[in-house]
């Protein structure tokens, strides 16, 4: 079964560790995700996230062209194998080659810092999709987090998973570069953005759109999982949400090992999204190398996993298919 996954961190967490001065690589690594593990899991693409951390890099941008940098290096040194896409057909053709795909996201639009001149950079440099917000306010809009005001008028974070922040959504320069995006052919992502936000980007929108690595906040109650109306919206709008493999987005509650990752509990928001908005809004978006979490899918070699544990609860091969990389692969020939 073919894989197209929407969200991984990898790059990220091998940029930071050369910046510790170890050597990490694309080909082999300890982390989720590296070329092996991807031939092994018979992956057709992958996308890569350049995750900025607005918060802890002084000049994100700088930041963010650096990463890009160990991107395309790590893609150079393993080209016979994996292979920048730009578009569909450059899929298309990398499927024909027998090549892995490698598409460029940023995960945190604060990263641009304000400038749409370096988003045109950055589309430039191939980069087609971006998720607007992390967990920080960053000039775009306002991930799920339950804001306060202080007595000084300030926006002060507050951390709670529980209650959406159905307040604070898009800036006004978050809708311009919302439309920017469009106009280049840049896929917007709504993951980690407020509810707020969400609605907005529904508003906004002229395209489709995506949440790439979300699950179903009726199956687990957390602000980073899609409510049921976002789910259904979501898909008449012709968008995907990418399942996460994050326990906390995870799991329901009856196992005693919170940081554990279950299939059997993948498959139930796989089930409840699959009955809220049907099978042509469900994607893959595992946020390997971004999640803490103890995986009983320990990496990207062994995703196949997850295929036949669907196959064994009453999905259907075809089912199966779009889950795994057809309605991804839909929605990148109509935006990409
Ligand atoms: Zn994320």
């Amino acid at each position: 079964m073919r894989v197209v996954d929407m969200h991984c961190d990898t790059i990220g967490e091998i940029y930071e560790n050369r910046l510790l001065g170890n050597k990490y690589e694309l080909k082999e690594n300890n982390l989720h995700v590296d070329i092996n593990k991807l031939i092994k899991g018979e992956y057709l693409l992958q996308n890569f996230a350049m995750f900025i951390d607005i918060k802890k890099y002084k000049n994100p941008y700088k930041t963010l062209q650096e990463m890009i940098q160990v991107y395309y290096e790590e893609l150079e040194e393993n080209r016979d194998i994996i292979k920048p896409v730009y578009s569909y057909e450059d899929i298309s053709m990398c499927a024909n080659e027998n090549k892995i795909g490698a598409l460029l996201t940023i995960e945190d639009a604060g990263a641009l810092e304000g400038s749409l001149i370096n988003l045109k950079t950055v589309y430039e440099q191939g980069v087609r999709l971006i998720t607007l917000t992390w967990n920080h306010i960053n000039g775009v809009g306002f991930p799920n987090f339950k804001f306060k005001i202080d007595a000084c008028g300030n926006i002060t974070e507050k951390v709670d998973l529980i209650t959406p922040n159905t307040e604070f959504g898009l800036t006004a320069f978050g809708v311009e570069l919302l439309r920017e995006m469009e106009r280049l052919g840049i896929i917007v992502d709504v993951s980690h953005l407020s509810d707020a936000g969400f609605y907005d980007v529904l508003k906004y929108s002229k395209k489709p759109f995506v949440a790439s690595h979300s699950n179903a906040r009726a199956v687990t109650n957390v602000v980073r999982n899609l409510t049921d109306d976002m789910i259904r919206k979501l898909a008449d709008k012709g968008g995907v949400v990418g399942i996460n493999f994050c326990s906390n987005f995870v799991m329901p509650t009856p196992h005693t090992d919170l940081t554990f990752t279950y299939i059997e509990d993948l498959v139930k928001h796989i089930k409840h999204i699959k009955n809220v908005g049907g099978i042509d809004v469900i994607a893959l978006g595992t946020d390997f190398d971004g999640i803490q979490s103890t995986l009983e899918i320990k990496d990207a070699s062994q995703i196949q996993l997850l295929a036949e544990a669907l196959l064994n609860n009453d999905f259907t091969y075809e089912e199966v298919e779009k889950i795994f990389y057809k309605n991804t692969m839909n929605l990148y020939k109509e935006l990409l």
